[in-house]
């Protein structure tokens, strides 16, 4: 690589550990935890027997320390100590907002920050989780957007998430409780903070594979959803591969207004996008499809919208979510009035969808939806800077 080329989304992530440091056991697939646990030492014939009692303990119990995992001999477990490691995010902030609502701010490798929302609701408890330090891309209303600093999560970052959040609400299970109770805290995961999931494919994949275990975190695919601004090549691998539900960052009704708000809109435009999602449910065996809308005052948010917006996504399964538009400093836009946001409701509502208007949670801790961005100065670096740290100069 030259010292001039510019980063690009494949070759963002950072190799999932130092050159002489232990092996991080989380994050690796169960077939990737078997090979690594072979090539230091375990007896091929005994590693997938250890891969599922290390799992269990990781991902059931909650267990940090090779030490407790009580069911492995003593020297195999010094063993485990001496090549592996088992670690997580570090979480540097936690904010808790009037409403409930919790947010962290979770340092990972080189130092980067990215930000982990809790939203309680009744009966149940969504994580908001990140996929990348900042996003490549621009959305114009998107705060996440401002940010230069970008970088892929590892699957070790993004399901390290979940399990500070669980060690946050002291829920991994005790001994006799049944961990696939469904009055738990954490009971969903949305892929709606930093970064776009689908330009950090494979790392995305293994991480909700790890949440759907049902030896560990155990949760359905349909409690997990991913939102996409639009990364249509990358639809169909979400439904082959995940099988989550699917949220797509829609938010305006032409072409033309859709360049300006998600700019991913000029690589793949509307029509390209709906069909992409027509074939969704089919692959996934998924429900509908949330479409997000985001209400700008005067940009999107007529009624000759509402009703070229039922038109466009006919014969899909769908349920539109009104996100009123969470302003940020030095946002360019304002929130549409409520009388608009609900004249607009009522249009989609009449035409047969589910017409949801999100409510924003933890405004005051600025943990709401597009508001994530690390503002620490220190992480403010130049692309030279990040990249080198990469690797990638
Ligand atoms: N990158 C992905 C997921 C993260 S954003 C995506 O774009 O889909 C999660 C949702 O919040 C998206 O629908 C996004 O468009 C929306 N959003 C971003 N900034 C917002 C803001 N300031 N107010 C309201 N919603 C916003
Ligand atoms: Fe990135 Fe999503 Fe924000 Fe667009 S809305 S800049 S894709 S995080």
């Amino acid at each position: 690589m030259t010292a001039t080329a510019p980063i690009t989304q494949d070759v963002m992530t950072i190799p999932r550990k130092l050159p002489e440091g232990p092996v991080n056991l989380v994050g690796l697939t169960r077939d990737a935890m078997r090979a690594a646990l072979i090539a230091h030492g375990t007896p091929e014939k005994q590693a997938k027997m250890r891969v599922g009692q290390i799992w269990q303990w990781i991902y059931q119990k909650g267990v940090r320390d090779f030490d407790q995992m009580t069911n492995l001999a003593k020297p195999y477990r010094q063993e485990l100590a001496e090549n592996f490691c088992i670690e997580v995010p570090e979480v540097v902030t936690r904010q808790l907002s009037e409403d409930g609502t919790r947010k962290y701010l979770v340092r990972i490798a080189g130092g980067h920050e990215v930000e982990v929302v809790y939203i309680p609701e009744e009966g149940r408890g969504t994580l908001c989780i990140s996929s990348q330090v900042g996003c490549t891309l621009t959305c114009s209303f998107c705060h996440t957007g401002t940010q230069k600093l970008v970088r892929n999560l590892t699957a070790a970052e993004i399901i390290g998430q979940v399990m500070v959040a669980r060690d946050d609400l002291g829920e991994w299970p005790a001994p006799g409780r049944n961990p696939k109770d469904e009055t738990r805290l954490l009971s969903n995961i949305v892929l709606m903070g930093m970064g776009e999931p689908l330009y950090n494919f494979d790392n995305v994949r293994d991480a909700m594979k790890i949440a759907m275990d049902p030896e560990g975190i155990s949760l359905s695919r349909r409690r997990i959803t991913l939102s996409t601004s639009g990364v249509v090549p990358e639809i169909a691998r979400t439904a082959q591969e995940i099988g989550c539900l699917l949220a797509v960052s829609f938010h305006a009704t032409t072409d033309e207004t859709r360049d300006k708000l998600v700019p991913i809109n000029k690589r793949w435009n509307i029509a390209a996008l709906l069909d992409a999602l027509r074939e969704y449910p089919k692959v996934s065996n998924s429900e509908r499809i949330t479409f997000e809308y985001v209400m700008l005052a005067g940009v999107n948010d007529t009624d000759e919208d509402a009703r070229r917006l039922v038109k466009l996504i006919e014969g899909i399964p769908a349920k539109i979510n009104l996100i009123p538009f969470n302003e940020w400093p030095g946002a360019p836009y304002k929130r549409s009035s409520n009388n608009r946001i609900h004249a607009f409701a009522d249009i989609i509502y009449k035409a047969g969808y589910a017409s949801p208007i999100r409510t924003p949670r933890g405004e005051d801790i600025m943990a709401a939806c597009g508001q994530l961005k690390s503002a620490t100065e220190r992480a403010r670096k130049t692309r030279a800077q990040i990249e080198a740290e990469a690797g990638l100069r």
